[in-house]
């Protein structure tokens, strides 16, 4: 599985951008996770939030021209471009040292690549930086028959990280 070294993202109106800058041992594993609790659904509007975990020191904000946060809870935040509505990332404030970027707004180069003479992608590091086998939260809220088919890989937790994976989760990557 391909690795990018950096990728770059932002919003849907360009008011927002970063660049992430992947450190040698990045974790590509415990990085790329999904959630479906109602709150990430609400933010984002999807069934399922596909969300990437890295340090805060990897993200060079390149424009904050239109960024704002919103307190979802006592202890969390969600980033948000306050002109086009995009959700941008998901952060806990006790967890200060890292941030989760909404993979959605990583750049289409980055995660699907070029395009040949018919339009089909050559291939770029989606699978990487939205590894179906990382974390999947709120297993509690799956849809049968709809969601629940994106969280059969990978470590999948009944609702949060710190209550312990699920006795299905499929271990190795
Ligand atoms: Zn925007
Ligand atoms: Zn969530």
């Amino acid at each position: 599985m391909e690795q990018p070294k950096s990728i770059t993202g932002g919003c849907n109106c360009g008011g927002v951008r970063y660049r992430v800058d992947f450190a040698q041992n990045h974790d590509w594993k415990q990085g790329p996770g999904t959630c479906q609790c109602t709150q990430c659904r609400k933010m984002s509007g999807s069934l399922i939030f596909n969300l990437h975990v890295v340090p805060i020191s990897a993200v060079t904000w390149l424009s904050k021209a239109t960024y704002a946060e919103y307190n979802s809870s006592a202890q969390c935040f969600r980033a948000f471009c306050k002109d086009c509505g995009s959700s941008i990332a998901w952060m806990d404030r006790s967890i200060d040292k890292e941030i989760e970027l909404a993979i959605g707004t990583f750049d289409e180069e980055f995660l699907v690549g070029a395009r040949d003479a018919e339009d089909k992608p050559l291939g770029a590091y989606g699978i990487a930086l939205a590894n179906p086998k990382g974390n999947h939260h709120f297993i509690r809220n799956e849809i049968q028959g709809v969601t629940d088919t994106h969280t059969r890989k990978g470590t999948r937790f009944w609702t949060v990280s710190k209550d312990g994976a699920m006795k299905d989760s499929e271990e190795g990557n």
